[in-house]
């Protein structure tokens, strides 16, 4: 079994699109000034349909994690990190950690990376940072 891919929709493919060029995209709001994560097709706070999409820093703090030790199928190569992501921007975003699984403390500075996910996708992940 092959990993599971995202489905790309009208909402979702910008983000994936950015992710194929390593940028981190997320959707802004002009009517409130909010970022949001996931894609919408209309504001999450005000309801305005006035969202655009930008660039996000990449910068990240570690919110929550869990080491996976079974993994689903073979096509995952467990143990590995499932973390939340408390991006710069404000959404919070769930990825995985590259790097030695469960070496990490809430509130641990991260940065994205963008890694070959299979089925031509790249899919957001976060390592440590130390800046
Ligand atoms: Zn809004």
């Amino acid at each position: 079994m092959e990993k599971l891919l995202p489905p790309l929709t009208h909402c979702s493919k910008p983000f994936y699109d950015g992710c194929n060029q390593n940028e981190l995209r997320l959707q802004f709001c002009s009517g409130c000034n909010t970022y949001q994560f996931y894609p919408r097709s209309v504001c999450h706070s005000c309801g305005d349909d006035s969202i655009s999409w930008v660039n996000a820093s990449g910068r990240a703090t570690l919110s929550s994690f869990t080491v996976v030790r079974r993994s689903l199928t073979d096509a995952y190569e467990a143990p590995y990190t499932v973390i939340l992501a408390l991006l710069e921007e404000g959404p919070t975003m769930m990825s995985q950690l590259i790097g030695e699984p469960g070496r990490c403390e809430i509130g641990d500075s991260l940065l994205v990376e963008f890694v070959e996910w299979g089925g031509e996708i790249k899919l957001p992940l976060f390592r440590k940072s130390f800046e």
